[in-house]
């Protein structure tokens, strides 16, 4: 009997993240009992994150290098809430995507909606990061 028809029965592409290697995001993201929850502002964006504090620090600088405004890390919720009312839903949600930051991993417990541009952000910064990082090199 052949055994290749394996993948005929999960038409889904479902994506298994890459194993995280710092358990301190990985404890997180397991353990949502809201103490682990920070807020990410980014220009008029709040959007709750979940992750160890260095890897979501690490996240919003990554992100802040696209923002226009500010960005900062809370870890309650800002004075004047979530104004999205789709993330406020999305908090109790699961299945969020976890973006890889370095050796960790950090979930965004946003809408779709913001879910998609803070991953956006996040590839953006990353560019901007290598872009700065390759001009540092060559400018020797
Ligand atoms: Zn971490
Ligand atoms: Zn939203």
């Amino acid at each position: 009997m052949p055994s290749g028809d394996a993948t005929r029965s999960s038409p889904d592409e479902v994506q298994h993240p890459p194993p995280i290697q710092c358990e301190a995001c990985e404890s997180a993201l397991q353990n949502r009992d809201g103490h682990t929850l920070s807020f990410l502002l980014l220009d008029r964006l709040t959007v709750p994150v979940v992750g160890c504090d260095d890897h979501v620090t690490e996240f919003a600088s990554v992100c802040g290098l696209t923002a226009t405004d500010r960005t900062d890390v809370i870890d309650h919720p800002p004075a004047g809430g979530i104004r999205c009312p789709s993330c406020q839903l999305a908090r109790y949600d699961i299945g969020h995507p976890v973006v890889s930051v370095q050796d960790g991993a950090v979930g965004i417990l946003a809408c779709q909606d913001h879910q998609a541009e803070l991953v956006d952000r996040f590839h953006e910064g990353l560019d901007t990061q290598e872009q700065l990082t390759a001009s540092l090199d060559t400018s020797r």
